[in-house]
């Protein structure tokens, strides 16, 4: 086990565990409840927390969510097939599938 990152967004983290899952890297949120207790820890340490399982995937794991979060996050775009718009970090829309390019 290897702590990868935290963020005071529990959606961020959840967002990075998804896209782990997306690569096959089994991944483990912590303190995804200890937002409240404020006051009996600094407060850096109440934030989520992601750890990678395998010590293993744990330079291509940082690699991963430091590509995520290198994107602009206004970088959405629309699906020419459907008109749906897509956020920036999906290569596909979610919609019908389409690739971004
Ligand atoms: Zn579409």
């Amino acid at each position: 086990m290897k702590k990868l990152t935290s963020s005071e967004s529990l959606i961020t983290i959840n967002h990075y565990k998804n896209l782990l899952a997306a690569e096959g890297i089994p991944a483990q949120i912590r303190n995804e409840h200890l937002g409240s207790i404020m006051g009996e820890m600094p407060f850096v340490e109440t934030w989520p927390e992601i750890w990678v399982i395998n010590d293993l995937d744990f330079d291509r794991a940082t690699q991963l969510i430091t590509s995520v979060d290198s994107e602009s996050p206004s970088a959405s775009w629309r699906c020419k097939q459907c008109g749906e718009e897509n956020e920036g970090q999906f290569a596909a829309c979610w919609k019908c599938g389409t690739s971004a390019d």
